[in-house]
């Protein structure tokens, strides 16, 4: 049995790590130049690394840790779950109480009609689950030529073959032959980037209306269904300018194509209401969940599922599932996450406390010469990094390069703060409160200024 603790020499676990663990959007050769930190152990909102760091995590982990990290509550009844019914699956006509409690509970939580769920063991999972029962639920109604599927670029929904498919992003496509056929996507309402002279609301509309342009190429008979975040997360905090979903909501009404709303990022608590879909105004057919669902404590995932899909899906016998599909441990896990978030009144907090004091302190750092804005809802943020602020320009090095050097200087100043691109991407725990989002804007406003130095 191996013997590797935490209390063993940093160089020797990273060495070790280098040698045999396989990372995520990660390369040998940035293991090998400088080692993974090695995140130890975490309460609230901080984390600690092997060297003893307190490292504000302004990240939630991957957007996910939603009630803050180290809740006793939550290891209590894994553990007393684990003891009970470590395992079975709801395959074949079997159940257990974790499953049908939690999907009780999410279905209570979720807007009106939406009153049923898929299991999943991850958002990559239940959004493959999404792309089965759209095509099933179209050729159940008679309606097989009904297959396609419409997405954005530059938007993230996983990384397996379906969901890396649905989402946008141009180097994921180029590894390992995706999207598989079916899927096509229109460009995303990123008014910041790609705005150019139009005013937002214009812009706003003009990429809503692509929706309507690649039916019509594709055929209106031929598509199933178009899906998106209500505010694009991974893509870089992509906000849509106000005129942007209703008009997308007409047109998916008008073709009769389902509306599936990815809340993998937004819902539960994110945007300051149990779920973005009600936030932007929309009224989804399913919602792709994860993330903060447990906040993150065991892996767990689904879809949302509205009676009428649900209704047709059930009807026939839909040959689709995980053996971990409403895990009993993961779905008490996420129970007890769901238990904090309503008994602490955590949405309160988002929309009274947190959400204007995290609104306020960027709009304090949006002074610094890098910063060309900010980009939020609820409590989710971006800050675009600009060589000129008026023009919205992007700096002539590759794109990344100066954000990676502030997420540098971030990790640098015991901060996370992620970057996609040049763009600088906050996503706290929603417990954060005042004094630690007075910490994060020192922190952060420390960061930019180590960056401009290097840039200008
Ligand atoms: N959908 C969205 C919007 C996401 O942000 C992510 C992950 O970041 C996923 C889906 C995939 O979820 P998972 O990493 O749990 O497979």
């Amino acid at each position: 049995m191996s013997a590797i603790t935490n209390h063993m020499p940093t160089a020797e676990l990273q060495a070790l790590d280098a040698a045999h663990h396989m990372h995520p959007f990660t390369t040998n050769d940035e293991l090998a130049a400088k080692g993974a930190r090695i995140i130890t152990r975490a309460k609230g909102v901080y984390l600690t690394d092997s060297e003893g760091n307190q490292i504000l995590d302004g990240m939630a982990g991957l957007w996910c840790v939603n009630i803050g990290y180290g809740r006793s509550e939550m290891a209590e009844v894994a553990a007393r779950q684990m003891m009970e019914l470590p395992y079975y699956n709801t395959f074949f006509m079997t159940t257990h109480v974790p499953a049908i409690a939690l999907a009780q509970e999410v279905a209570k939580l979720a807007p009106e009609g939406l009153n049923h769920v898929f299991f999943a063991g991850s958002g990559s999972e239940a959004n493959d689950t999404n792309i089965r029962m759209v095509r099933t639920y179209w050729a159940e109604k008679g309606k097989s030529a009904k297959t396609n599927i419409i997405s954005r670029k530059n938007a993230y929904h996983g990384s397996s073959m379906g969901s890396g498919s649905l989402g946008g992003m141009s180097y994921m496509h180029a590894q390992g032959g995706m999207p598989i056929p079916g899927i096509h996507h229109i460009n995303q309402p990123d008014w910041w980037a790609e705005g150019g002279d139009m005013t937002p609301e214009d812009f706003g509309l003009a990429r809503a209306r692509e929706l309507e342009e690649k039916i019509a190429e594709l055929g209106e008979d031929t598509v199933a269904a178009f899906i998106a975040e209500p505010i694009q997360g991974a893509g870089g905090v992509v906000v849509p300018p106000e005129t942007y979903w209703p008009e997308i909501q007409r047109i998916c009404d008008k073709y009769d194509i389902l509306l599936i709303a990815d809340e993998v990022i937004c819902g539960f608590g994110r945007t300051g209401n149990w779920f973005g879909s009600q936030t932007v105004g929309i009224r989804p057919h399913i919602m792709t969940i994860a993330k903060g669902l447990s906040s993150g404590y065991q892996p767990i995932g689904g879809s949302i599922v509205c009676d009428e899909v649900a209704e047709v899906i059930g009807a026939t016998e839909f040959n689709h599932g995980y053996t971990y599909s409403g895990h009993p441990v993961a779905a008490a896990v996420a129970l007890e996450n769901l238990r904090i978030l309503q008994e602490e009144n955590i949405l309160d907090h988002v929309r009274d406390v947190g959400a204007p004091a995290l609104k306020q302190g960027l709009n304090e750092l949006a002074d610094h010469p890098l910063v060309g804005g900010v980009s939020i809802m609820g409590m989710m943020a971006s800050l675009p990094l600009t060589p000129h602020k008026a023009s919205r320009a992007k700096f002539a090095s590759d794109a990344g390069t100066v954000g990676y050097m502030c997420r540098e200087r971030c990790f640098a100043n015991n901060l996370v703060m992620r970057h996609v691109g040049d763009r600088m991407i906050i996503s706290p725990p929603l417990i954060i409160d005042q004094p630690d989002i007075d910490v994060f804007m020192a922190r952060a406003r420390k960061a930019l200024d180590e960056t401009y130095a290097q840039v200008k």
